[in-house]
């Protein structure tokens, strides 16, 4: 008999909350991590650095399971179908695993627990991802916050009672408490790892095998040092230097712990703890009002008019609009599979607001090209940049690409970085008025918000 436990966006040994309790149990725990068709076949390139860099991190992963006497199966295919293997190949007791927030993978979730239950196995998943989540933070009433500033209060509350209690508990220190999830370090330790099923090596499947080849984009560290979180509130917008972390697709694949990097950040930096807050904060919203994924959070913008030119919109994307601010950030996002925070706000405004084109159609390119593409996150960047979501900017704020060029890039190091040909004649003119684009911006949403 074996208890598996399932990968997910959680590819790490240490401080793993769903992993470490399936140790605890002192059963025999056998590690699994399933390339799941259903998303590979929608993607649409064959060079997806993201699936590179999971089958790098698998690959790492499997290699460290190996040297403590165990192993990572790895399997390839429709996750239902997979359990139905994998359940006539083990004689499997349990299941472990971690909450999972996006509606298809709670759909996913749901099908195979079923699947689980009716071969009698327990199906056991824990909050690893973020620090608190669906209902962990809410207003007095019990309902979820859609406001960031009350919310990032209460959640900031939380989290110093958390850090109390672990001073407090000897035994959290140690390893030895149940009660805190929110602090597994510094477990497990050796004693919880002589708990990994102790069997023969495993193959684990090539990047080629699965039709995948690599992208040739380097992948960010996954160490920062104390410096740049420490300076984080004063370099953190200026796109041409490196004053923000870069561990978003680190985050997004679990490849380092949240829990570790929030209790740093609450002794180190409070505007840097207030990034990882925004990160649960769209997680929460996602999970209670998961229409959002589809359609805007405030209905009435639904009734916007997009004029949606596909012209205009392929020369956004390939970073051809003749601002340079937007153009230097769609450049780099195509070339690297990142985009500093200040100019991905930029250039969502821009699409939305300039060129009034839907923000469904920002947010989707966004996602084939960011190496920290994070649905919640996203999806709440794209709302809030066109103003119809939760905690959005109204919707006369509509930024100057050209102030923001001089506020933020005022010695255009980063445009020249990225738009070498800027001020020759090479350079396209601005594909709109700025004057222009804001009235009719305006005049759109004044019509859809008294039609709404
Ligand atoms: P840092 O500035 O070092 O911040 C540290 C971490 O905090 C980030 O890695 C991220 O996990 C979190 N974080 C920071 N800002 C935000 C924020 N505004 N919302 C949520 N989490 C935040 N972030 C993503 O992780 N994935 C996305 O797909 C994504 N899409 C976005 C789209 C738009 C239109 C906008 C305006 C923002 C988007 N963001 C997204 C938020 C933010 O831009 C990125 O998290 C950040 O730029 C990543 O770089 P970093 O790791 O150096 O971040």
């Amino acid at each position: 008999q074996v208890t598996i436990f399932w990968f997910r966006r959680d590819l790490r040994l240490e401080d793993n909350a769903g992993l470490y309790r399936a140790l605890k149990t002192g059963r025999p725990v056998l590690p699994l991590f399933i390339f799941d068709t259903t998303i590979l076949d929608k993607l649409p390139s064959r060079a997806d650095a993201r699936v590179e860099f999971i089958h790098q991190e698998i690959e790492r992963l499997h290699g460290e399971l190996e040297a403590l006497g165990s192993t990572l199966l790895v399997r390839h295919g429709n996750p239902l179908e997979v359990w139905k293997e994998l359940l006539r190949e083990w004689d499997v007791q349990a299941v472990y695993t971690n909450h999972d927030y996006e509606p298809s993978a709670k759909d996913r979730d749901a099908a195979v627990a079923e699947l689980l239950s009716e071969n009698d196995t327990e199906f056991r998943t824990y909050k690893d991802q973020v620090i608190f989540e669906k209902l962990e933070v809410t207003k007095a009433d019990g309902d979820p916050y859609v406001v960031f500033t009350p919310y990032s209060r209460a959640w900031k509350a939380k989290l110093e009672e958390k850090l109390v209690e672990v001073e407090e508990d000897p035994d959290a220190k140690n390893g030895q408490s149940d009660k805190l999830s929110f602090y597994l370090k510094p477990y497990p330790n050796e004693r919880y790892f002589d708990h990994f099923h102790q069997t023969g090596s495993t193959e684990i499947p090539s990047l080629a095998d699965m039709g995948f080849e690599p992208a040739g984009i380097p992948f960010p560290d996954r160490e920062v040092s104390r410096e740049l979180i420490r300076n984080y509130d004063r370099t953190r917008d200026y796109p041409a230097i490196e004053g923000t972390s870069r561990l978003g697709l680190h985050f997004r694949f679990g490849t380092i712990s949240i829990r570790e990097k929030a209790r740093r950040a609450a002794k180190l930096n409070g505007t840097f703890l207030n990034e990882l807050i925004w990160r649960d904060f769209y997680a929460m919203i996602m999970d209670n009002f998961p229409h959002v994924v589809e359609r805007s959070f405030r209905e009435k913008y639904d009734q916007i008019e997009w004029r949606n030119n596909e012209q205009e919109f392929r020369a956004w994307c390939a970073g051809e609009t003749g601002y340079p601010i937007v153009d230097a950030g769609m450049r780099e996002l195509n070339t690297t599979g990142y985009m500093h925070n200040r100019v991905r706000m930029v250039t969502a405004s821009f699409l939305t607001k300039h060129l009034l084109i839907d923000w469904r159609w920002g947010e989707a390119y966004f996602a084939e090209k960011l190496l920290d593409y994070e649905l919640a996150s996203n999806n709440g960047g794209w709302q809030w940049a066109a103003g119809s979501g939760t905690d959005a900017a109204p919707y006369f704020r509509i930024f100057n690409p050209e102030s923001q060029l001089k506020k933020f890039d005022k010695e255009l190091r980063y445009v020249k970085e990225w738009v070498p040909e800027y001020g020759t004649k090479d350079y396209p003119a601005p594909i709109v008025d700025h004057k222009m684009a804001r009235e009719r911006c305006l005049a759109t949403y004044k019509a859809a918000l008294d039609r709404g």
